[in-house]
Order: structure tokens, then C-alpha cells, then sequence
């Protein structure tokens, strides 16, 4: 079968390769669609993957042998660790990932197993069941919030993660949501502020806009150092911030939240780009140097 596969930092090729080999209770899915997640275009150009050669894309769709239509939960638990027994597979402490850790969707196959898979309703298209994995983690995100004292809600980042946070914050009631892209004003006196970015300087921007008691989620993915001035700080301390950290999407509470909402979340309007398999190089060629503007890219396989 095709595949993209990363052979080393800005070491990306399209090769023939074996068919992936299915372990116990996996299934081949064929892929019919791929977002390219910024995290991927960080592994190809920056910080490389955790081991090579690797296949990435985690945010995907496809049908399996058997004709079935399915969306992807990318996480693969241990199912041992405490957090596993609590159904909190987010959190597991020894956790596979299926376009990170082991071989992903850009190809024309993937391993998955059955476990994973998300039944789709004939209505929902592959490019859109391609973004459940991204708007189930807006959506935990949004969770982590108390919203019974937020009216007023900022959003750092106005990339695909940050957009669909703000749809979620909207579905969920809050009466003023602000995104805030680099370079817009920082709103004040906001109850509460999401960091999607994963920089120092938006995390500022959060302490910034949050007014005393309020309450910030982190979920912006760092791909550098991530050091906190002493004044920033203090200014934690001082306005007695509520912080959390977000990681990932609960599976399936999360993921069946998404797909009842789907109409809602108008996913077309993230969609700013559409690639073919031949031209993912392409793709994340554009991400990384910024030529056009995007939100959510797209690959059809
Ligand atoms: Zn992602
Ligand atoms: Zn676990």
C-alpha cells in the first residue's frame, strides 16, 4: 500500500510498504479521510517522533473490511492503570497512539483495534468524522470548566482547537465568547480563558484577561520550553486563578457529545484546505511556512 512515512526530522516520503499485520482484536481500516493535526507538522519539522521509521495521522476516518463506517479514537489504553479502571483512558500512564507512538492514517490502511472504533450514521461524512478526535478535545477542554460563574469566556488561539472551543463554549450557553488570534487585543474581566495555543506569551494573555477568581484551561501542546516569569506568577497568586490542564478527549462520552452536536459545530467552515494523498508533502509544507492561511487541512485518501 501507499504511505507517507517519517524517516527523521524534515524526513517525510511517500513509499510502498506492507499492509499493516493485525494483532488480536484489530482491523484493517481503510482510510477515506486525514486532518493534518498541528502536532503532526511539530513531529515532522521540530521535535521528530518517538521513533523511526513511523507513519503519523491520528485524526481520521475510514470503512473497515467489512463495510463498516467508522470514525477513529487514537488513544490505545493499557486498561490496567488506575485511570484506565476509572474509564479515564485520557489520563493513562502507559498509553499507545495510533499516529505518534504506532503507525497512523497517512496511508491507505491502517491497524485499529475494534475497540476504537466509532460506528458512523450514514449522514456524517468521512472529512467530518475525520474531526471528531479535534472537537472532542475542544469539547473535554470546555468541560474542565465550573460554567455556572461564566458569562464572559476568552479563547486564546485562534487555530482549529481554538475555533472549536469557542462553537462548544456557544452550544454551552455562555453569553460572550471572544477568540483572540496574535494579533487582537486581550479582552479584560473575562470569567474565564482557554490557552489553545501552547506559548508563554498566550498563557500571559489568559492571565491577563481572566478576572480575579476566574478560571483558565490549558490546552494549547508546547513545543519548546515552557519557563514563567516571576511577575507572571504572582499574577496567578494574586488574582487566585483557577488553572487546569486538558489532555486529549474521554472516550466515548466525549466523542458521542461531538457526534450528537455535529450540525451545531458547522465543521465545513474550519475546513480551509483539501489535498489529495500524492500532495500531503505539499500540505505540511504549507502549514510549516505558513504560505496561505488555514485552519483545519484536510487529506482525502
Ligand atoms: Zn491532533
Ligand atoms: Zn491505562
Amino acid at each position: 500500500m501507499k504511505a507517507w512515512v517519517l524517516h527523521g526530522i524534515n524526513d517525510m516520503k511517500q513509499e510502498a510498504v506492507a499492509e499493516p499485520v493485525l494483532h488480536d482484536g484489530e482491523v484493517l481500516v481503510q482510510v477515506k479521510a486525514a486532518g493534518i493535526c498541528s502536532s503532526d507538522i511539530s513531529r515532522v519539522y521540530v521535535n521528530g517522533a518517538y521513533h523511526y521509521p513511523i507513519i503519523l495521522g491520528h485524526e481520521f476516518s475510514g470503512v473497515t473490511m467489512e463495510g463498516r463506517r467508522v470514525g477513529v479514537f487514537p488513544l490505545l489504553p493499557c486498561f490496567t492503570c488506575d485511570s484506565c479502571r476509572q474509564n479515564r483512558y485520557e489520563t493513562c500512564s502507559n498509553y499507545g497512539y495510533i499516529g505518534s507512538r504506532q503507525n497512523g492514517a497517512f496511508a491507505e490502511s491502517v491497524a485499529v483495534p475494534k475497540w476504537n472504533l466509532m460506528d458512523l450514521p450514514d449522514t456524517l461524512s468521512f472529512e467530518h468524522a475525520a474531526m471528531l478526535e479535534p472537537a472532542s478535545v475542544a469539547l473535554h477542554a470546555v468541560k474542565h470548566f465550573d460554567l455556572t460563574n461564566v458569562n464572559t469566556a476568552a479563547v486564546v488561539g485562534n487555530g482549529t482547537i481554538g475555533r472549536l472551543i469557542a462553537k462548544w463554549l456557544n452550544i454551552y450557553g455562555v453569553e460572550k465568547v471572544s477568540v483572540i488570534g496574535r494579533n487582537d487585543n486581550t479582552p479584560q474581566n473575562m470569567d474565564a480563558c482557554i490557552e489553545a495555543v501552547g506559548s508563554v506569551d498566550a498563557l500571559k494573555r489568559c492571565i491577563d484577561a481572566v478576572r480575579p477568581n476566574g478560571q483558565i484551561v490549558l490546552v494549547g501542546n508546547p513545543n519548546a520550553e515552557f519557563g514563567l516569569e516571576q511577575k507572571l506568577y504572582w499574577q496567578i497568586l494574586r488574582k487566585q486563578l483557577i488553572l487546569r490542564g486538558s489532555w486529549n478527549g474521554s472516550f466515548r462520552v466525549d466523542w458521542q457529545e461531538t457526534m450528537d452536536n455535529i450540525d451545531q459545530l458547522d465543521l465545513d467552515e474550519l475546513i480551509s484546505h483539501r489535498f489529495s494523498f500524492n500532495e500531503l508533502d505539499k500540505a505540511v509544507a504549507m502549514m510549516k511556512n505558513k504560505t496561505e492561511r488555514y485552519s483545519k487541512v484536510m487529506i482525502r485518501v
